[in-house]
């Protein structure tokens, strides 16, 4: 089968509902950039139309069609990518950095001994091919890393890239003929896919997160985080100190051993900043904190602070913010 010139392989990963997920985009975005965008949409017969089409809206030349297995974890999956990975021999496989797309990733790199960029935040190609851009050591270094033979496989961290592409008019739809590989899958027991309902966004991949600290002082003060992040129609997070406390469960902390977002506006109350938090946060857009110790590391990162109690500060931050909507 023909594709276009310099093409990209997308992975789109498909919500439980057979949606595409907010990464889509950016992940399409992305390839653009470097080439022409083949989108792989691969989930269980007739359930991803929403899919498909949100990937040729957000500007997939191509979009591949896959049934998957409901029954069976993650191995479906892998044997879609590689038979598209050897239909259209890419210049690059982008992933989300997602957890069912870091195991889809490794795995495929390992099958077709490809290598593999985990978590960039961003993307771009020179004379020899395409290279991954990386945040390290808490943010503090911008690192590139590229393979020395074949197709990078690279996750790209949720909300690190901006670019977006236009649909285009040629794009077409067409079915992938995958061959199961037959590999050691988890099966049998009923996998049921749940996905979490909540008004707030998720917080990977969210424009705006709310984090909170061991400056909060209690799971029932923490609310005022909750209160702030609904305002701003965020997604709220935490300092692993504020997790150990029980303020709120590990799923929202940022960091190191937790989530790393980067989101267009990321508010800290009461966090100081530890490196291994920063590590998680410090490729926000903005960054704001609220701190009542001047000394805080956090203010090293911010483009905003406030030296100040949180709890006379915030209550005033949610006011203004009331009186701008009415
Ligand atoms: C291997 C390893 C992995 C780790 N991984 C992570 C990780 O993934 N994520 C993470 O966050 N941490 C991680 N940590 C822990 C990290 O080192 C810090 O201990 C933690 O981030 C501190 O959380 P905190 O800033 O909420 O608490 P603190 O350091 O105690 O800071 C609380 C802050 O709140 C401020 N404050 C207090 N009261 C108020 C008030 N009323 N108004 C305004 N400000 C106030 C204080 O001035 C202070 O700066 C890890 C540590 C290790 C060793």
């Amino acid at each position: 089968m023909a594709y276009p010139e310099k093409p990209i392989l997308v992975l789109v990963d498909v919500t439980p509902s057979g949606a595409a997920a907010p990464s889509t985009a950016a992940l399409i975005g992305a390839a653009s950039s470097l080439g022409a965008p083949i989108a792989l949409v691969a989930a269980p017969a007739g359930t991803a139309q929403a899919a498909v089409d949100a990937a040729v809206a957000a500007g997939a030349r191509v979009v591949l069609t896959a049934d998957v297995d409901p029954g069976t974890l993650t191995v479906p999956l892998v044997d879609a990518v590689q038979a598209a990975y050897r239909d259209v021999r890419p210049d690059a496989v982008l992933v989300s950095n997602s957890i069912s797309g870091r195991d889809v990733a490794g795995r495929l790199a390992v099958r077709e001994h490809l290598a593999l960029s985990v978590d960039a935040v961003g993307v771009s190609r020179d004379d020899e091919g395409v290279l991954a851009h990386h945040s390290v050591y808490g943010g503090a270094f911008l690192t590139d890393s590229a393979p020395t033979f074949g197709a990078p496989v690279i996750t790209v961290r949720q909300g690190a890239v901006d670019t977006r592409a236009e649909a285009a008019p040629d794009a077409r739809v067409q079915a992938l003929a995958v061959e199961p590989s037959g590999a050691a899958a988890a099966t049998g027991a009923p996998i049921q896919a749940v996905e979490a309902v909540s008004s707030r966004p998720e917080l990977r991949g969210a424009k705006v997160v709310v984090s909170g600290g061991r400056g909060l002082g209690s799971k029932e003060k923490f609310v005022l985080v909750e209160e702030l992040a609904d305002e701003l129609g965020g997604a709220v997070g935490a300092s692993r100190a504020a997790v150990d406390a029980g303020y709120i469960p590990y799923a929202h902390q940022v960091g190191q051993t937790g989530v790393s977002v980067s989101p267009q506006l990321y508010i800290a109350l009461g966090i100081s900043g530890a490196i291994q938090h920063r590590a998680g946060m410090q490729t926000a857009k903005t960054i704001v904190a609220i701190n009542k110790d001047p000394e805080s590391p956090i203010f090293d990162v911010a483009d905003f602070g406030i030296v100040g109690d949180l709890f006379t500060v915030v209550p005033q931050v949610i006011e203004a913010l009331r009186a701008r909507k009415n």
